[in-house]
């Protein structure tokens, strides 16, 4: 069966590259995991919760651009 819990890009907290995780084992809330380019303890909270926001962040990025190329169509005439 294949785990799709980092489908999301999780980075790390401190120095930005992309976390990766043991793919035998699930993490959950309150694990630790170890940035392999700084060793660097992120709390899978704070990371889940960022990677959440840049995806939300994403969305609104997306939906903002179609809106404003709406607009622009809408004041051609
Ligand atoms: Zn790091």
């Amino acid at each position: 069966m294949e785990d799709k819990s980092f489908s999301i890009n999780l980075k790390c907290v401190f120095c930005d590259s992309p976390l990766e995780g043991d793919t035998d084992k699930q993490y959950l809330s309150g694990d630790m995991l170890k940035c392999t380019n700084c060793q660097e303890l992120n709390d899978y909270d704070s990371v889940m919760q960022i990677a959440q926001e840049e995806g939300v962040a994403i969305i609104e990025d997306e939906v903002k651009n179609e809106l404003s190329q709406k607009l622009k169509d809408m004041f051609k005439k």
